[in-house]
């Protein structure tokens, strides 16, 4: 009964009915015609539900695991799922062809991201840092870090992270310590990093850490914290890879879900520094890192409503399928399914409701983002940025504040089989939970 079938029927009446595919009428989007989406959206839901789905909860029991190498591994499967994600070509199918991306609008990228999550919320997070960090790439990277990097990250080959929180520095990143020491070209990096989502792993060949840190003369607070990009493994000049960096993996949480994403703390020039290269503006770091935040914020939100998605599947599977007590349509009615009865209905029926809504709400704020990025004039697109900026914190914190409220019921509806962990409706919440704690706590 754990399965995830793709809601590629709902999604594609959110594109086609109520946005009425506006995005792929911008100038740039003319190969994105509505039978591609439409092909797109039927081929992601196979690598969801066939591939990804099925080791959702294999990750829950497994865990990620680190070695005393400092090596981690991800759960059975989650590498070649991974790979079979690359392989497909579905890293880069937000990213412009210039990147060499796919180019398909972003309200297009999200309806896939969404089944991605839904299927496999953990595995889901390895992409979703990987995207911030080549945004951030793509917006402050010089040209020659962007040609050593991007095309390995957008093809999904490397994966990102993004380091920002340290012991001290959680919410308030003013109090960032991590050090960069000038040294010709490059930067020495040192210090520790806590909570850093797929910050070591076995599913990619190297791992591209951006990170938050401070020049030794830098002044205290936001101003003075610069964005570097730390590669696991050094890059030659052919591009092939060379030395191990001085970061490493010192320990992984052991945390309430998400269990095959490997939450990680980061030691940083243990051996005499990690070598990391200046992204963007020196003192400008908070800036960078939050032009880039800004839009995770929203893969954020959209990842809630992949786990709330599976949340109404599974709940109204079990409720189709558990007999209990007499139908309530008459009396004396025959023995009936949960879902006869008018309080399980509500709760069913309320789940699906704000699932519904919140998807509509996401992908509509990602159409903003497509017209705010790509539409000819700059009054239309300067109003698509305003609604995004206001809608992308809404999408993120009710998204992700509903999710947990949607997982708790699914857990309801299953009554002493949902607190059990043999139905998996309590990983669902187990792993919802997450989502209004990072990338900005829903309250700040
Ligand atoms: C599983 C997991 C994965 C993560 N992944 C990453 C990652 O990849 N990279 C990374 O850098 N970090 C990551 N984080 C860190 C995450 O972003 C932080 O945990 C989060 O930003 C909150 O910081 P904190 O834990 O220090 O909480 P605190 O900042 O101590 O906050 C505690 C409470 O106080 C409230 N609070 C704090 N300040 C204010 C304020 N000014 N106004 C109102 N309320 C306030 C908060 O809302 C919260 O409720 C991850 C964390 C977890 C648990």
């Amino acid at each position: 009964m754990n399965y995830y079938a793709a809601p590629v029927r709902d999604l594609r009446f959110v594109l086609e009915e109520m946005l009425a595919h506006r995005s792929l009428a911008l100038p740039g989007f003319e190969e994105a015609t509505p039978d591609l989406v439409e092909a797109v959206l039927e081929e992601a839901a196979k690598l969801a539900g066939d591939v990804w789905g099925p080791l959702n909860s294999t990750g829950d029991r497994q865990g990620a695991k680190r070695h005393t190498d400092g090596s981690v591994t991800t759960p059975e499967g989650f590498a070649a799922a991974y790979q079979a994600y690359v392989e497909g070509g579905w890293n880069g199918i937000g990213v412009s062809e210039e990147l060499g991306g796919q180019n398909l609008p972003e309200v297009v990228a999200s309806a896939v991201q969404e089944m991605l999550h839904g299927a496999n919320m953990a595995l889901g997070l390895c992409p979703m840092l990987t995207a911030g960090a080549i945004e951030a790439l793509a917006h402050h990277g010089s040209d020659a870090l962007k040609a050593t990097y991007l095309p390995k990250l957008v093809e999904g080959s490397w994966t990102g992270t993004m380091n920002l929180t340290e012991p001290q520095a959680g919410s308030d990143l003013s109090k960032v310590r991590t050090k960069a020491v000038p040294e010709g070209d490059h930067y020495r990096i040192s210090g520790q990093k806590i909570y850093i989502t797929w910050g070591e792993h076995d599913a990619a060949e190297n791992i591209i850490h951006l990170v938050l840190a401070r020049k030794p003369d830098a002044p205290e607070g936001n101003k003075g914290i610069s964005l570097f990009l730390v590669p696991k493994f050094l890059v030659n000049d052919d591009g092939s890879l060379g030395e191990r960096n001085d970061v490493t993996c010192a320990s992984i949480e052991h945390k309430l879900g998400i269990h095959g994403s490997p939450t990680c703390t980061l030691s940083f020039g243990e051996n005499g520094g990690a070598v990391g290269y200046l992204v963007g503006e020196e003192g400008r770091g908070l800036n960078h890192m939050f032009t880039m935040m800004n839009e995770a914020r929203h893969k954020v939100g959209i990842q809630g409503i992949g786990v709330a998605e599976r949340a109404c599947q599974h709940a109204l599977a079990y409720a189709n399928d558990r007999t209990q007590g007499r139908s309530p349509k008459q009396r004396g009615g025959s023995e009936c399914t949960i879902s006869d009865h008018f309080d399980v209905r509500r709760m069913l029926l309320s789940m699906r409701a704000r699932t519904d809504a919140l998807r509509a709400l996401a992908l509509y704020c990602a159409g903003q983002l497509d017209i705010a990025r790509r539409a000819e004039s700059d009054a239309e697109r300067q109003a698509a940025q305003a609604c995004a900026d206001v809608l992308i914190p809404i999408v993120k914190s009710f998204s992700t504040d509903q999710a947990v409220d949607i997982a708790s019921m699914g857990v309801q509806v299953h009554g002493g089989m949902g607190y059990v962990e043999e139905t998996g409706a309590a990983q669902l919440l187990r792993d919802a939970r997450i989502a209004p704690i990072y990338e900005g706590t829903n309250g700040i």
